[in-house]
């Protein structure tokens, strides 16, 4: 009999879950480590929205105007403590600079390649599962308060709709329409009918784990301390101080991935946006999509669990214990857009780490100087949406039939 290929996944978040479920599904013989159970992570907490079409990038032409009046603003989208500058800074800088607008052409064709299909991919695994009722199509809706608030977001709309997004600008009419308890303070919207959501994260993770062990794959507990080489090529990891070997490595550890790369050399600047929410059980109000404030950034996202309320940026690394602050300006955001929400029955509010690069595009693909290795991390603020795809796309550049598509914009190599 042929012997299997095997892989090691490194990372039981959405993206590692993903990939190690096409991996599986391929023939391959998996293994996914994780120290925490399945979707724990990050993957447990985000706001559910599975869109395809943003393809724009975080860092659009302007933002070295917009970000100081955000940061000086204590109650802003955007938060860095002062202990966190020097830190951030150099990120920052990097970000800054990617907002040059022939990257961000390169950026959004970049993240357009990646996400196109992202709904199929999750549908396909989820249909697999016999748990497609997790994703829910009803679109998504953006609000905006009047004809100069979204003009702000003009350039962005624009890119979005260039690379094939499907939108309707709405007057206070048709926003009424399809979520009538919206505040009068918005009056123009932007719907994405093909847009979609996830009605509860964590059990899409969980249905995913289940789905690679139906394969024969292994979803497994334990600590990644280290990569194994051999020469150049990588042949497995230290995982709880043994040695686990496989033909190929799969890095997939969300905001905590740079370090194992640190260790062979390999420097990436991966930075932890970190993300709040916080989960309503008896709202009085459930929009029927996620409903988005464009001026706070946050998102509204009805789940089978309750209406979840989910947003902020906040720099301060990994370590660093959640600010509670941060989860209360959440219910101000709700109470903007639903004044009548009731926030009485709470669940306690959740922070998470988006593993943010600063061009806004995840480090996918083979690692040239480090045969066996490869990378699936870095999908900041779209790591749900993005998850599927990277993994169909990578298990095609694994095992084959190899694509013929260039993801060197996505390499690791571009920070050589
Ligand atoms: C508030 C918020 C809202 C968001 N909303 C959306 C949204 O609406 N749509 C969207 O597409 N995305 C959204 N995101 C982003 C998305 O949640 C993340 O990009 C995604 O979850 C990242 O998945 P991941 O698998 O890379 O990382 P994670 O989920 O963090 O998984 C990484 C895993 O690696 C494990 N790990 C790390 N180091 C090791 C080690 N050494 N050994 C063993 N295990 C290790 C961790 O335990 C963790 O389980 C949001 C994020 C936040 C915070």
């Amino acid at each position: 009999m042929e012997r299997k290929t095997s892989v090691l996944v490194a990372g039981a978040g959405i993206v590692g879950l993903c990939t190690a479920w096409y991996l599986a599904r391929a023939g391959a013989a998996v293994t996914i480590v994780d120290r925490a159970g399945p979707g724990e992570g990050t993957s447990s907490g985000n706001a559910g929205a599975i869109s395809a079409g943003s393809v724009a990038p975080l860092a659009m032409p302007g933002v070295l105007r917009d970000v100081p009046k955000m940061l000086l603003d204590p109650k802003g989208a955007l938060h860095i403590p002062a202990r966190y500058w020097p830190v951030a800074f150099p990120w920052l800088w990097q970000f800054v600079r990617a907002a040059a607008p022939e990257r961000v052409e390169r950026i959004a064709a970049a993240l357009a390649l990646l996400l196109r299909g992202a709904e199929d991919c999750h549908l396909e695994i989820l249909e697999a599962e016999g748990a497609a009722d997790i994703i829910s199509r009803n679109g998504q809706l953006y609000l905006y308060r009047d004809d100069a608030h979204l003009a702000k977001d003009d350039a962005s709309w624009k890119l979005r709709r260039q690379h094939g997004l499907e939108m309707q600008v709405l007057r206070r009419a048709g926003i009424m329409e399809l979520e009538p308890g919206v505040a009068e303070t918005y009056n123009r919207g932007v719907f994405l009918p093909k847009q979609s959501h996830s009605l509860n994260p964590l059990r899409q993770a969980r249905v995913v784990a289940r789905g690679i062990e139906r394969m024969g794959g292994k979803v497994r507990k334990g600590n990644v301390t280290a990569l194994i080489r051999e020469g150049d090529r990588i042949t497995g990891a230290m995982v709880d101080g043994a040695p686990e070997h496989a033909d190929h490595v799969v890095l997939a550890a969300g905001a905590w991935s740079h370090r194992l790369l640190d260790a062979i050399g390999i420097k990436v600047p991966l930075e932890s946006q970190r993300g709040y929410h916080v989960m309503l059980t008896d709202p009085g109000v459930m929009p029927r999509r996620p409903v988005i404030p464009a001026d706070r950034k946050a998102f509204i996202t009805p789940m089978e669990e309750g209406l979840r309320v989910a947003g902020t940026v906040e720099f301060g690394g990994t370590e660093a214990p959640p600010n509670p602050r941060r989860a209360a300006l959440l219910l101000e955001d709700l109470a903007r857009v639903y004044p009548q929400a009731d926030t009485r029955a709470q669940k306690p509010f959740w922070m998470g780490h988006r593993p943010c690069l600063p061009d806004s595009l995840p480090v996918v693909g083979p690692v040239a100087s480090r045969p066996g290795l490869w990378c699936a991390f870095g999908h900041g603020h779209l790591g749900l949406t993005g998850s599927a795809p990277t993994g169909r796309l990578l298990a095609s550049f694994m095992l084959g039939p190899k694509p013929n598509l260039d993801i060197s914009p996505l390499g690791v190599e571009r920070f050589a």
